[in-house]
């Protein structure tokens, strides 16, 4: 008798135990092979121009491009500054509804500034609008790395990355590959599911040297020789197959030059107005009695220079809602610059080589996107989308509900294998 006794609770032990493992999914079939780990790796080239892939210098890039997806440009959020675009392309919003309206814009009403280099300034989450995708991953229970991005080191709305790091210029495209591979190493459980990498060297060169100098030819060199690492990195491990890359930029780049300024004080007597910017775009604030007077003054002002009141900000800009935007916005046209004279007296003041931050609409300011893994239908060429879509493209292939947002996956949706 007993050892029927035995046998009975063994039958109840395996029962209980094959119901809890249908429960919870331990079983898998034989013929089921786990899924492969399949990370998404969102990587920006700051400034990299939609057509510098022609030039033969990205020659990993213009693989990825052959054996995936590439647009024939992808079309950036007016102004075409880097944390504007930057945190359209993880938000899906358009910088007048996540509210990075600049690189430095003003509070009107606390008077604060946003300076996009001083990190005191940039980690104040109240900056930041919007659900970044890498909170919206984490909050949905998958982990996200950021090997920088602009806002990706601010607790924004109180959620970091899994992984994360503060950014430092200083640290090379190598090391942040590394750093990028260390994390895929991680165990299952702690490595991510979403990865950022921003490299900025092609920016700079463009700046300092132009778009068209052998500099900005070195950084395309040694940006593609870190996406080649990486991507090296992926095939060793065995998991380039399962990982979709996708490769974007913020904006383009056009040549500057000291002989094309605009220079304010020509046209405004500027005791009368606060300068929040200049440069590219300049943003103003009359001061109070002398609305009128500036606006005149400013309408018509110089044959390369289209200034508006905020409310008169042309529709298809998107651009003129926040509160950050001052009353008065001016952007130059292609290649020209607004000073203002007290700057241009400094002795060690700075006039760019290249700049960006130009009506979206300049062929100069269009930017890169290319894509490539299983996610991605293979060998096709794709017409300019603009770059709030991206944002439904990647939370459809991370499978994560979206934020409400202003992109459309219309456009993109026929880059995604059937
Ligand atoms: P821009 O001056 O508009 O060309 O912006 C590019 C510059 O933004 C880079 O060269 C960096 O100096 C700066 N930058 C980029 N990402 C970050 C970041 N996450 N935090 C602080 N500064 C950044
Ligand atoms: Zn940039
Ligand atoms: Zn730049």
């Amino acid at each position: 008798m007993i050892p029927a006794t035995k046998n009975r609770r063994r039958l109840l032990a395996a029962t209980l135990l094959a119901l809890l493992c249908a429960l919870a999914g331990c079983a898998r079939a034989p013929h089921q092979p786990a899924r492969p780990y399949s990370p998404l790796i969102l990587i920006s080239i700051d400034g990299y121009r939609a057509d510098y892939i022609t030039r033969g210098l990205s020659p990993n890039l213009a693989t990825l491009a052959s054996k995936g997806v590439r647009a024939e440009a992808m079309k950036p959020a007016f102004p075409t500054l880097t944390f504007p675009n930057h945190y359209t392309i993880v938000t899906g919003l358009y910088p007048d509804h996540h509210g990075i309206v600049n690189n430095r814009f003003t509070d009107p009403v606390t008077g604060a500034n946003f300076v996009y280099k001083q990190q005191a300034d940039i980690s104040d989450p109240h900056w930041w609008g919007g659900e970044p995708l890498w909170v919206g991953v984490q909050r949905q229970g998958k982990r996200a790395a950021t090997m920088f991005w602009p806002g990706s080191d601010v607790a924004i709305d109180g959620v970091r990355p899994q992984h994360w790091r503060q950014y430092d210029g200083n640290f090379t495209p190598t090391q942040r590959v590394e750093q990028v591979l260390q994390w895929l190493d991680l165990p299952n459980g702690q490595r991510p599911d979403f990865v950022t990498l921003y490299l900025e060297q092609v920016d700079h060169a463009g700046h300092e040297y132009g778009p068209d100098s052998p500099q900005v030819d070195a950084a395309l060199r040694e940006d593609d020789a870190a996406l080649g690492r990486l991507v090296a990195g992926l095939k060793q491990r065995g998991i380039f197959p399962s990982t979709n890359i996708v490769v974007v930029s913020d904006h383009g780049m056009t040549a500057t030059s000291p002989d094309r300024l605009i220079v304010l004080d020509k046209f405004i007597d500027m005791r009368n107005v606060t300068v929040i910017t200049a440069g590219v775009l300049a943003g103003l604030v009359p001061k109070s009695g002398h609305e009128a007077g500036i606006d005149r003054a400013l309408l018509a002002a110089h044959a390369h220079m289209r200034c508006w009141n905020k409310a008169d900000i042309p529709a298809r800009l998107h651009y003129g809602s926040n509160a950050r935007i001052p009353p008065i916005v001016c952007v130059a046209d292609d290649g020209w610059l607004i000073e203002t004279q007290s700057y241009l007296d400094r002795p060690k003041h700075y006039i760019s080589r290249g700049d960006h931050g130009y009506d979206n609409d300049d062929p100069n300011m269009r930017a890169l996107f290319v894509a490539e893994g299983p996610a991605f239908r293979r060998g096709i060429v794709v017409p300019e989308f603009a770059n709030v879509d991206v944002y439904p493209l990647l939370t459809r292939i991370l499978g994560i509900k979206p934020a409400p947002n202003d992109g459309d996956i219309g456009p993109v949706a026929g880059m995604l294998a059937p």
